[in-house]
């Protein structure tokens, strides 16, 4: 290596020779690479092309030095980026949930990018393909073709670029108009609107919309505590008006965009210009989507979780509605909560949340309760609509026909009669749970997993949902060989089969992930219902999430006790919830509603509180019993999960971790117990617990941690703050 020149030393910043990167590998740490000399070295945040290990691996650049302390250092290959692709912030929050969920940055990182800008694709934003004017009046007799270009904009309002090169009009006129600031270019799927006129906020909207907005500039959590059918969403509409007018730019996350269509086209309309992030996405269009919100071109994006991770110029609100939903909570591989993510995110930028939901979780109530969030209440439906009354068919000694008592098919005959639509509401896809030998007791299990064989009828199959496997129907017992199979318990198919023979001229939807494959499916699906002819529909949680359905007036809940058996801690909460929630779709226009419940245990004291005090009264109770138990949200958990081919590896390791973590002594250590699915896909699956008195003894017990050679062959995790402890 050559000696450096004097004239070298001078006051002047030295160029970084060495590159800091991660790199998407499950290891700790970041890599050391030099910079090749007279290239210009990365940006912190940009992309870089690296050799690793034997192969070439896309990492991100964290940090710039001038030495190692490393010798031997490989160069860079590439720089990708020349600026940075992941800004300041996300590279703060990266750095922040590597500690929080102990999760190795590169990989952090990673999961953060999107997949296109992964692979190394150029983040570029493409032209855009909508033109609409930019001011009200051009006029330059000595362009024509302008002129008319100009004029033709304004009466037809937003027009595809190759809609008017077949107008006759040039994309070089268009260039022109632009440049001269009288047309704009945006490319999206949906023309730039007219914003439409807001609702008169109720008082209680009103109340809300203030407290949000004074909080404008500064960190606060709201948790937006309204009814089914209160106006959140009109609440949400309404404080980003001022941000948006601000030139700022507002995140909306949604549990799954395919099943809250009308709550997209509702920020569509009044606000226009909406980027959606969504999973039919081909992976150019999140790129561009990602970069254009990076750009601040873009003031609006809606997505799902994964959407908590888009980059913004100007950040100024960000609204996660159904802040309880499950979605939210990534499940594998980095196990991340977007809703915390947000408020994270918002404190270190200094803006806030609205968290909206009418089941909230307990997590966030318990926040109100120490005074962290601000809690924001509607407590009445908006537009004068009623809530539904609530009544409870005792299911003992009932008799009944698929599933549905004899009590139940008079109120949905009643109704029906009156031109209203019934919902019926069953958490289970497929025809019935399980196969069942009349003779022998045997029943249909998936070879694969320790669990039973759902049977489907459309098309006819035995399907396991956990693994996926599908084999044929059997036609006789796998045990004694006879031919007395029958299908027990109820799903979906059967309902539908059911209700058909019952009211064989009323149209019946069925709303389940197999009924439903597309989301376009879904929409139509929606869209006919919606018509507000006399319908029947029966569907799983899908029912649950936000859609509105105006012309329902009975909600029919068919199995409530299913969901308060399951030993997860979580269970009374999730089936409150998802109760309140269908329930929430009756009667949300002019009509009263009704709910109906049938259970064979209608003296649970879950269920009967829900129905007597509302979800409310129900989470007062069930906080109060999580604080006595030291469960979470009172005191912090996290499960260590581990899966192998051989379950005494599953073990050993566990067994390890346990051991490493008996030197703190305030941690509760439960297990490893096998799960409760203890084998799926042929692989065993055991977990050990912790829980915490308080966060810092949390991360200090898993910061500790230090896998054993032997654990790269066994798959492994640590999930903080679990959402299903099972
Ligand atoms: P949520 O998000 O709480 O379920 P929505 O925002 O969907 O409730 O509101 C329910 C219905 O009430 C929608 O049809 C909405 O247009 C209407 N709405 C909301 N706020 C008002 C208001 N202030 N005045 C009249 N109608 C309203
Ligand atoms: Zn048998
Ligand atoms: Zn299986």
């Amino acid at each position: 290596m050559q000696a450096k020149p004097e004239h070298a030393k001078t006051d002047t910043p030295q160029p970084a020779t060495i590159a800091q990167v991660a790199v998407p590998r499950p290891l700790h740490g970041v890599y050391d690479y030099k910079i090749p000399h007279n290239t210009a070295g990365p940006s912190i945040g940009a992309r870089v092309r690296v050799p690793f290990g034997r192969a070439m691996t896309i990492g991100i650049c964290t940090g710039l030095a001038q030495e190692s302390a490393h010798k031997k250092l490989k160069d860079i290959v590439e720089v990708i980026d020349t600026q940075t692709m992941v800004p300041d912030d996300l590279m703060h929050l990266a750095h922040w949930m590597t500690g929080y969920y102990h999760h190795p940055l590169g990989e952090v990182l990673a999961t953060l990018l999107p997949a296109a800008a992964r692979k190394g694709a150029v983040a570029q934003i493409a032209p855009g393909d909508w033109w609409c004017v930019a001011r009200d009046e051009f006029t330059n007799p000595r362009a024509p073709a302008q002129q008319a270009l100009f004029d033709y904009l304004k009466t037809h309002g937003p027009c595809r670029g190759k809609d008017l090169v077949a107008q006759n009009f040039k994309r070089s006129t268009l260039r022109n108009l632009a440049r001269a600031g009288a047309v704009e270019t945006w490319q999206s799927d949906n023309p730039i609107k007219t914003p439409t006129p807001d609702n008169v906020p109720t008082p209680a909207q009103e109340n809300a919309i203030n407290a949000i907005v004074a909080s404008l500039g500064q960190f606060a959590v709201h948790l937006l505590d309204g009814v089914t059918g209160s106006g959140k969403t009109e609440v949400y509409l309404q404080a980003m008006a001022p941000v948006l007018a601000q030139g700022q730019q507002v995140l909306v996350l949604v549990p799954e965009i395919a099943l809250t269509p009308q709550t997209v086209r509702r920020f569509e309309e009044r606000y226009g210009r909406v980027g959606v992030l969504h999973s039919n996405l081909s992976d150019h269009e999140r790129l561009q989507t990602w970069l254009k919100a990076k750009s601040g071109t873009l003031p609006v994006v809606i997505g799902t979780r994964s959407a908590i991770f888009t980059p913004f110029n100007n950040l100024g609100l960000i609204v996660v509605d159904e802040e309880h939903d499950s979605s939210y909570k990534q499940q594998d591989g980095l196990r991340y909560s977007a809703r915390d993510l947000a408020a994270k995110r918002a404190q270190h930028l200094n803006l806030p949340v609205i968290l909206g939901s009418a089941t909230p979780s307990l997590e966030s109530i318990y926040n109100v309760n120490r005074n962290r969030y601000r809690h924001l209440l509607l407590p009445h439906r908006a537009g004068g609509a009623r809530m539904p009354s609530y009544h409870l068919v005792d299911m003992r000694g009932e008799s009944q026909t698929d599933g549905l008592s004899v009590p139940l098919q008079h109120i949905i005959r009643q109704h029906l009669r009156a031109a209203g639509q019934v919902l019926l509401f069953i958490n289970r896809r497929g025809y019935a749970p399980t196969l069942l030998c009349k003779a022998c007791g045997w029943q249909a299990q998936c070879s694969e997993c320790d669990a039973k064989m759902t049977y489907h009828t459309t098309p006819s199959a035995l399907r396991c949902h956990h693994c996926g496997l599908r084999v044929p129907v059997p036609q006789t017992c796998g045990q004694c060989g006879q031919p007395s199979l029958m299908p027990v318990g109820m799903g979906t198919q059967r309902t539908e089969a059911g209700l058909a023979r019952l009211f064989p001229d009323v149209p019946i939807y069925r709303i389940d992930r197999d009924s439903t494959r597309s989301n376009k499916q879904l929409v139509q699906q929606f869209d006919k219902i919606n018509t507000g002819a006399t319908a029947l529909m029966v569907g799983t949680q899908m029912l649950a999430k936000g859609h509105h359905f105006p012309n329902v007036t009975l909600v029919a809940i068919l199995n409530a006790d299913a969901g308060f058996c399951s030993p997860d801690f979580r269970a009374p909460e999730r089936t409150a919830q998802l109760i309140t929630q269908v329930a929430g779709r009756a009667g949300r226009a002019e009509r009263p509603g009704e709910v109906w419940i049938q259970s064979y245990q209608p003296e649970n004291p879950v269920l009967t509180r829900l129905i007597e005090s509302g979800y409310a009264g129900f989470a007062e109770l069930e906080l109060k019993q999580r604080i006595q138990a030291g469960l979470p949200p009172a005191k912090p958990m996290a499960l260590i999960r581990a899966e192998a081919t051989n379950p005494s590896a599953a073990t050993t390791l566990l067994n390890e971790f346990k051991r490493q973590l008996a030197v703190f002594t305030e941690l509760e250590l439960l297990g490893p117990v096998p799960a409760p699915l203890a084998r799926v896909a042929n692989r065993s699956r055991h977990q050990l617990m912790l829980v915490a008195p308080s966060r810092p003894k949390l991360h200090q017990g898993l910061a500790h941690l230090s896998p054993p050679k032997q654990a790269r062959q066994i798959r492994w995790s640590i999930d903080v703050d679990p959402y299903d402890s099972l």
